[in-house]
Parts: structure tokens; C-alpha cells; sequence
């Protein structure tokens, strides 16, 4: 029997998969995506939300408009329970956008559904064999598919992570919490607590009388499914109550544990999402980062596999995007032990919320909470390189644009802001889209401030730059090769 042959197989179309299939079937590639659930049902609320550079992402695709317009604006990020102004980010996107996943997630898979796309929905990956050319992927009915490269967004407990044999060291879990969602027949005490062990909060869902709450539990518990009395029991243990707690339609249990993989890649098999990292959602990041790492690898992946780049700039993804989620990580633990309620733990924590409060250090905590600060490679040069591309207001021949309206495709772009046609794109003209406008106003970054204005930016389809110049044109042959193929790739 002929298997169907595919060159990218996504494993799991949550967040991260749908996202990477998007980008892999914007840049002109044959994707199909395996996912267990027949549609994007989720059992429970989940993520909170969009940070910044996960807006900007989606906004240098076109589709921001689309989950803003679903979604509630708050110039604020959160620090241990103090509120911070993000309104003064340079972003057009200076808020944190609350949206539920599953309302992200729908909004995001009808995106997908407009681009070619193959789903087996209802379907498992339940393992694969790797050879030089490719991986034989097997199927929980008993089919297989046939792809050039496998990747894993499969979630924290990931099946191509295990069989790919790929380490996920990290932190154990301390803390156990219960999740739910629930009618309560007592008024219980709005907000956030801090517990000896821990956070714990009651906060009404959008009717304005169901309640979703976060609760510790006494003792830490690994894994199962949370029973009703056990619910009742931490929030008796909490609160001296339980609020008559009933009709409860979501009840989950998650933890403070920290992992990684070791690896983002064995061979022809990637991972991305939970699949790579998972946390505890304290600073509502594992989705965002997902998101994230979605765009860094779908253009590497697409380049490969359409010849124009050489296998290994699949290792820059992980060269790039372990430290992002690495930190991240640090984050949550720190979040996490300042969460505690003792009353050493609320000193430090009234202390840190002072420092927090100060210019510079919310600055630099709302950039990196943001994402707008990352940084990929060794920054040489113009303090721009490898950094994200501000999106721009331009004068263009077209009219009044904007710098993110020309990465809706997923393609590099010279952005030329000096002399028009000054700058000849040789054997990457038919790669590489070369655009000649004018910007007149300030380059501003996150943290950085301002900055140099550059006589041209050579931007990578994720809107990280590659490349900027002062005046002369060195090392564009050299950063073109190294993101977009040599000279004589096709
Ligand atoms: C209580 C809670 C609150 C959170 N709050 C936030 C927040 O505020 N902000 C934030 O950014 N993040 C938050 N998160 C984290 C966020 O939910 C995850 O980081 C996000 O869902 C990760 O997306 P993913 O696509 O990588 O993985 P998942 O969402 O886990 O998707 C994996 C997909 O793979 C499918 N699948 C799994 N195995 C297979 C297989 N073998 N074959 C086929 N399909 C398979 C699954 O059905 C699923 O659809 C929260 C998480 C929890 C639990």
C-alpha cells in the first residue's frame, strides 16, 4: 500500500502546530498536520492571553486585526502580584491582549484552514523510524505517513520527544495546584491569596457568577485526575471554606515543574512548543514562547526543504530559541518561590515590587515579559542585528506603509532607505524581496532606547534583522548567505 508522503508532518495541532503548519504552507511548502482531537475543543480556559511580540507576529502575517478584535486590551504585565505599565513599550502593541486559548486557537486554526494544509484529525502519532531520506511515521489506526522531517508540537508530555530519545532534564515539581471552574453557592473572597505553599485565587468568569480558581494543594500530588473532594478539601484548607463548590465543568491539576529538552533536534526531528518546554503558567508565557518558536523554525524548515539553505540552519533554531525558553523557565521558578506566603517571602516580594516599580527595572522586566527584547546571536554590528524589526511607518512609492505589511508573505526583505536602487540584490533577487521606501522619524528599541538609523535592514521572515547598514554595504553577501542560501541555490 502507497503511505502518503508529505515533506513536513507537524505532530499536534495546538497553538504551536497550527502556527507552524501556517507558516510552512505560507512559504510554499507541502505540510500536514496529525492531531488527536477532532476539532479545537479545549476542556477548560487554559492560556490567559498574548504578550507583545506574539501580537507583532501575528500582525507581520496580516492577522492581528482577527484575535485583537476577539480579545481585551490591558497596558499592564503583572510581576508577583504587582501591576506594571507597559504603555510606554515601543510597539504598536505596547498591552497584553486577555483571549482564551480556545478562542485563540479557533481563531488561529481558521487562519490555517485558509492556507493548503493537510490535517488527520482523530488520528495519533504513536511512533516513527528515521532513515537518511526521511522518516516512516506510524499511525494509531494502523497507517502510516511518509515525511522528509518531523516535528513534535505535540505537548509537555510528547511522544516524539520520548521516541526521538531526547533528555528533558530540569526542576521537579514542589507545588501541586488545582484548576477549575465551577458554580460556588456562597459569594467566596475575590483575588489573589498568597498561601504558606503558595498562590491561590478566585476570579468570576465572563457570565460574572461562575467562578474559575486556582488553589493549592496541602501536599504535592503528581499527576491523576482531581476529584471533586479533593478540590473541596485544598479550598477548605485554604479559605476555611469550600464555598459549597458544585457544577463543576473543568477541574485540573497542574504544577511548578520546570523542564527542558535537552535538544531541539535529533536528525529530521524537531520540537516545538511544550513539546520542547513546559512550566508553570505563573507569567502566562508557555503558549506565547510556542508561538515563538513556530516562527523561528517554519522559514528554516521551508528553506531546507525547498534547497535553498543547507541542513544546518535547522541548528540555529535551537541556537536561537533554547535560551529564550531557558530563561523563561528561570522566570517561572523565580515567580514561583516569590508566590509563597510566608512572611520572609512577603518582605522580599514587597521589596522587589518597589524595585520593579522604579523606571529602568520595569522597563526591563516589561521588554523581556514582552518578548520584544530577545536578542538571537552575538549582536556584532549595528545594535539592530538580531533583533526585532520595529515595525516602521514608511513612505513608499505604493503610499503610507508599513514595515510589517511586507512580511505578510513569510519572505525576506532588503528594506533600502537610501538612495532608490542603490543597492542590487544580485543572485538573491528572486529570494529575497528588495523594497525602497523612507522612514523620517526615531529607531527606538525595547531597553536598548534609541538607535542609529540604518541605510538599509536585510530582515528574515520571522522580523528578526540579519543584516544592517551605516553606510557602506559589507557583509550583505555574507548575511545573505548565511540565512538565505548561496548564490546558486535555486
Ligand atoms: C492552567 C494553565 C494556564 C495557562 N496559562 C497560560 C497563559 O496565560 N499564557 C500562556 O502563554 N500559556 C499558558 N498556559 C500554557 C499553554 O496552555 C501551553 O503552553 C500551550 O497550550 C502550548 O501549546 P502547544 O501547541 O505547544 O501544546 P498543546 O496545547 O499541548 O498542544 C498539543 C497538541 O498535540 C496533540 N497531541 C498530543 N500528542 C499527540 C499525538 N501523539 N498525536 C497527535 N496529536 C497529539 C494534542 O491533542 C494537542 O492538541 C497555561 C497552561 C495551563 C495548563
Amino acid at each position: 500500500m502507497h503511505n502518503p508522503e508529505h515533506a513536513i508532518v507537524v505532530v499536534g495541532g495546538g497553538p504551536t502546530g497550527l502556527m507552524l503548519a501556517g507558516e510552512l504552507a505560507l512559504a510554499g511548502v507541502d505540510v500536514a498536520v496529525v492531531e488527536r482531537r477532532l476539532n479545537q475543543d479545549l476542556e477548560g480556559s487554559r492560556a490567559g492571553g498574548l504578550h507583545p511580540r506574539t501580537i507583532e507576529l501575528l500582525d507581520q502575517r496580516g492577522i492581528a486585526e482577527r484575535f485583537i478584535e476577539r480579545g481585551k486590551k490591558h497596558q499592564v504585565a503583572l510581576f508577583a502580584g504587582t501591576v506594571l505599565d507597559t504603555s510606554d513599550l515601543p510597539t504598536r502593541h505596547d498591552y497584553w491582549l486577555a483571549l482564551w486559548q480556545e478562542q485563540f486557537e479557533s481563531i488561529l486554526a481558521g487562519w490555517v484552514g485558509e492556507l493548503p494544509v493537510t490535517f488527520y484529525r482523530g488520528r495519533e502519532v504513536t511512533g516513527f523510524t528515521q532513515d537518511n531520506t526521511g522518516l516512516d511515521v506510524a499511525l494509531n489506526d494502523g497507517g502510516s505517513l511518509r515525511a522528509g522531517y518531523l516535528v513534535g508540537c505535540d505537548g509537555g508530555r510528547s511522544t516524539i520527544r520520548k521516541r526521538a530519545g531526547i533528555d528533558f532534564p530540569g526542576w521537579d515539581a514542589d507545588i501541586s495546584y488545582l484548576i477549575f471552574e465551577a458554580d460556588m453557592a456562597e459569594e467566596p473572597d475575590w483575588g489573589i491569596r498568597h498561601g504558606e505553599r503558595g498562590i491561590y485565587a478566585l476570579g468570576r468568569l465572563e457570565d460574572g457568577k461562575r467562578v474559575r480558581g486556582v488553589v493549592t494543594e496541602q501536599h504535592l500530588v503528581h499527576g491523576g485526575k482531581p476529584t471533586l473532594d479533593e478540590l473541596r478539601g485544598a479550598l477548605a484548607a485554604s479559605y476555611g471554606t469550600d464555598y459549597g463548590v458544585c457544577n463543576v465543568t473543568w477541574l485540573s491539576r497542574f504544577t511548578d515543574a520546570a523542564r527542558q529538552a535537552a535538544a531541539y533536534r535529533e536528525r529530521r526531528v524537531l520540537l516545538a512548543g511544550d513539546a520542547a518546554h513546559v512550566h508553570s503558567p505563573a507569567g502566562g508565557q508557555g503558549l506565547n514562547i510556542g508561538i515563538q518558536d513556530a516562527v523561528n523554525l517554519g522559514w528554516k524548515l521551508a528553506q531546507v526543504v525547498k534547497r535553498i539553505s543547507p541542513d544546518d540552519l535547522l541548528d540555529t533554531y535551537q541556537e536561537e530559541r533554547h535560551p529564550v525558553a531557558a530563561r523563561v523557565l528561570q522566570h517561572t521558578l523565580a515567580i514561583t518561590a516569590l508566590s509563597r506566603g510566608d512572611a520572609r517571602t512577603n518582605a522580599l516580594r514587597k521589596m522587589m515590587a518597589g524595585v520593579m516599580e522604579m523606571d529602568q527595572p520595569r522597563r526591563w522586566y516589561t521588554s523581556m515579559m514582552s518578548g520584544l527584547d530577545i536578542c538571537y546571536g552575538q549582536n556584532e554590528g549595528h545594535p539592530l542585528v538580531g533583533r526585532r524589526m520595529p515595525d516602521l511607518d514608511l513612505t513608499h512609492s505604493s503610499g503610507p506603509v508599513r514595515v510589517y505589511d511586507f512580511l505578510h508573505d513569510c519572505r525576506p526583505l532588503l528594506l533600502n532607505l537610501a538612495e532608490p536602487g542603490s543597492i542590487d540584490l544580485g543572485s538573491w533577487a528572486n529570494r529575497v524581496r528588495l523594497v525602497d521606501a523612507r522612514h523620517d522619524g526615531a529607531w527606538e528599541l525595547p531597553v536598548f532606547g534609541l538607535v542609529a538609523a540604518p541605510t538599509a535592514v536585510l530582515i528574515r521572515p520571522d522580523g528578526y534583522v540579519a543584516w544592517a547598514a551605516d553606510q557602506t554595504q559589507a557583509g550583505l553577501v555574507d548575511a545573505l548567505t548565511i540565512w538565505f542560501g548561496p548564490p546558486s541555490a535555486p
